[in-house]
């Protein structure tokens, strides 16, 4: 019984997996090269709604390539990526709608350092969802004080901590109401003592049910709230495992080699 409306209360003994929906990213066969150099090699990867997934792997080995194929931010060579049903639009109009579709958060804050913490958040909803002027900064507003930064909405990104500004970033992603969210080590350039002000926002959204593919080495988080990781080398999915399983137990010899260097 995973009907996309089941709660997050499984039965303890249940497979976590019950509370996820239908398919909502799907990669088949998917490859892409730059160059010589073959990143993506025929990955295939379902995320279903509500789904969290983690994503963790050497340098170099394809996964930021993969988050930015998953929102056309790279062309792919071969394969095939459907969200929500559709496959990924070439350009135009439908292209805008799946970067709304699509939240992401990068490693780099990217925030735009000329505007305010506000005009951050409403610039994607006014232009690209046509919001009113007001709407678009109460619902700013708000998504800005779940995040833990309402007070700092007239302040400019320089004068926020890296921890403050990150959070603004996925309020952004936010305020576009995407159906999924991308982050790619969004705490690897933060000071350590700024890196659980983020992960805790991030758990929230997934406990709130977000579908999340999370780009990072950060096991707590992977531990509280991955259905699923995946672990990538050398542009291929070597292994995936629920968290505990997976780094308490890797399989593949590259897995243990990788997790024995962070751990
Ligand atoms: P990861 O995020 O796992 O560190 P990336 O997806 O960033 O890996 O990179 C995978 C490989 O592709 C690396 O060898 C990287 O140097 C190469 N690469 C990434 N982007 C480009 C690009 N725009 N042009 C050429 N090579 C690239
Ligand atoms: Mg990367």
């Amino acid at each position: 019984d995973a009907s996309p409306t089941t709660p997050l209360s499984a039965p303890a003994g249940a497979s976590r997996d019950d509370e996820l929906g239908a398919p909502l990213v799907e990669l088949r066969g998917v490859n892409k090269h730059f160059g010589d150099l073959h990143v993506l090699k025929d990955v295939d990867l379902t995320v279903r709604r509500g789904e969290v997934l983690v994503v963790i792997g050497p340098s170099g080995s394809g996964k930021s390539t993969l988050c930015r194929a998953i929102n056309r931010l790279e062309t792919i060579d071969t394969g095939t990526i459907v969200i929500d049903g559709e496959p990924l639009p070439e350009e135009g109009k439908a292209l805008a709608r799946l970067r709304s579709d699509v939240g992401m958060v990068f490693q780099s804050f990217n925030l735009f350092a000329h505007k305010t913490i506000l005009d951050n958040v409403t610039l994607g909803p006014l232009k690209v969802r046509r919001m009113k002027s007001a709407d678009a900064k109460k619902e700013a507003l708000a998504l800005l004080d779940r995040v833990g930064i309402g007070n700092q909405a007239d302040k400019m990104p320089a004068q926020l901590s890296g921890g403050q500004q990150q959070r603004v970033a996925i309020a952004r992603a936010l305020a576009m109401h995407p159906k999924v969210m991308l982050f790619d080590e969004p705490t690897s350039a933060l000071d350590p003592e700024m890196i659980n002000e983020v992960l805790d926002v991030m758990v929230a959204l997934a406990k709130e049910g977000m579908t999340m593919i999370v780009v990072t080495h950060e096991m707590g988080f992977a531990r509280k709230a991955a259905h699923r990781v995946v672990f990538m080398a050398d542009g291929q999915i070597v292994e995936e495992a629920p968290p505990e399983e997976f780094f308490t137990n890797p399989q593949s010899h590259r897995a243990q080699d990788f997790l024995s260097k962070i751990l």
